[in-house]
């Protein structure tokens, strides 16, 4: 929960986050309504009013998450307001919670907060300015996500985020680049661009011209790069996948106006495995794409998720996975092993796998893939690098910072000495002087 004060007399919620990046971007957008109507937000369960919880749907483990989550805040408090993914489904937390005072589903902002309205009386004078020009956020002070579109018009077989967060619906490009404008003077210095599926950004809107300073830009994926880029801070594209526009943003790459760093949620490598995953943008020729984007931006690092024992999963398809994961280099990589969601299509497909398999490749998975970025970090030692400082380490008189290659949160760290000096949101050029499979070690240049 997040500690923040106002005036002591005003109304306090407790707000418990939980889910991905982008529920977090929700709780964020909810925290600063709530702020700019003068509501306080409380530290702890004792101090709040009301508890907010913002929950995950997506797979069983984040339901049966959320679920306990909603309890414990009954328990320590009493009276909560449901509202994120699992909130779509608002049947599942009635049978769980009865005592729930209010459910809204994913990003419905207008309807969280007439429900906290309406349990919780909002204070007579709301003070507007009190909320910064760039709201309020729940990421430190130095990176930010900026989500640019909800939901997606894809129907992968094992997702449920299309039936819970609905189609594509892109924000307008002059929104999303004058509020990155605003983080970045509000001392920002690395955006992370998120949605479900970054590369069709603006086709649910034909891809509609706004003017942003004076210059025409399309509601697309290129002019949102150019647009980004052009501010002068390290930009991260998360979620893209593989179709052909991608390559036109590999030269703002090349240019440094965008920060060499793709994630794309590739998910497997093998083309029966994709078919009944139902996976978008084909995986033809795309091994050839990423040796040419290497080619022309050599320090690219690429993230990808991927899903082993799908239903189907042969070994010989499991095989052609991890071929892909040592020809293409995937950098840094998630696996998850498959699980059979609620409500997912791929519940019904036959050969599922047994479970026991699935742990031995995923296994199997994270040695070659640890292999990968092993050699990727042995590259690096003797190599100046730019890294961006997160905060000080558990360890005495370490720092902790991360080069272009990794994001915060599901990447790599560099660990420094001689770096006490610095402060969040710094960027040195750092000394590599030491590799482990993962994680680096540096000293200041
Ligand atoms: S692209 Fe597929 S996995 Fe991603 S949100 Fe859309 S349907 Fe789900």
């Amino acid at each position: 929960m997040t500690v923040t004060t106002i005036t002591p007399s005003a109304p306090k919620v407790g707000i418990v986050s939980l889910g991905c990046p982008k529920a977090l971007v929700d709780s964020e957008r909810i925290i600063t309504r709530l702020r700019a109507e003068g509501y306080q937000i409380a530290p702890d369960y004792a101090g709040a009013d009301l508890v907010l919880v913002n929950t995950c749907g997506f797979l069983d483990s984040a339901r049966d998450e959320s679920l306990e989550a909603i309890g414990e805040a009954i328990e320590a408090n009493g009276k909560v307001i449901v509202t994120g993914c699992l909130g779509a489904e608002p049947d599942v937390i009635e049978r769980a919670h009865p005592k729930v005072l209010a459910i809204t589903g994913p990003h419905q902002y207008e309807d969280v907060m007439a429900a906290v309205h309406t349990h919780l009386t909002p204070p007579h004078n709301p003070h507007l300015d009190l909320v910064p020009e760039a709201g309020l956020r729940l990421t430190p002070r130095h990176y930010a996500y900026l989500k640019i579109s909800e939901g997606c018009n894809n129907r992968c077989s094992f997702c449920i985020i299309p039936k819970l967060r609905g189609d594509l619906a892109s924000r307008p490009i002059h929104h999303v680049l004058t509020e990155a404008e605003q983080l970045v003077r509000a001392g920002v210095k690395e955006l992370l661009v998120i949605s479900q599926d970054t590369s069709a950004y603006g086709l649910d809107v034909g891809y509609k011209p706004e003017t942003w300073r004076g210059t025409e830009y399309q509601t697309r994926f290129l002019d949102l790069a150019k647009g980004l880029g052009s501010l002068g801070v390290w930009t991260r594209m998360h979620y893209v996948y593989p179709y052909p526009h991608v390559d036109q943003v590999i030269p703002l790459m090349a240019e440094g106006l965008i920060t060499p760093y793709l994630d794309i949620p590739f998910q497997h490598a093998s083309a029966n495995v994709l078919k009944a995953m139902k996976r978008p943008a084909k995986q033809d020729r795309v091994l050839e794409r990423i040796q040419q984007w290497r080619r022309d931006v050599p320090e690219l690092a690429i993230r990808s998720t991927f899903i082993v024992g799908f239903p189907g999963e042969t070994e010989e398809d499991f095989e052609i996975l991890l071929d892909f994961v040592r020809e293409a280099k995937i950098d840094r990589a998630g696996c998850f092993k498959y699980e059979n969601v609620a409500h997912a299509d791929s519940r019904t497909l036959p050969g599922h796998v047994d479970e026991a398999v699935k742990e031995e490749r995923w296994h199997r998975f994270m040695q070659v893939q640890a292999e990968v970025s092993a050699a990727r970090a042995e590259a690096q030692i003797g190599s100046v690098q730019d890294v961006i400082i997160d905060g000080a380490g558990d360890e005495a008189g370490i720092m902790i910072g991360r080069t272009k290659a990794d994001a915060p949160e599901v990447d790599a760290v560099v660990y420094l000495e001689n770096a006490m000096h610095l402060k969040p949101g710094d960027i040195v050029p750092v000394e590599i002087d030491g590799a482990d499979d993962y994680d680096l070690y540096g000293r200041p240049a």
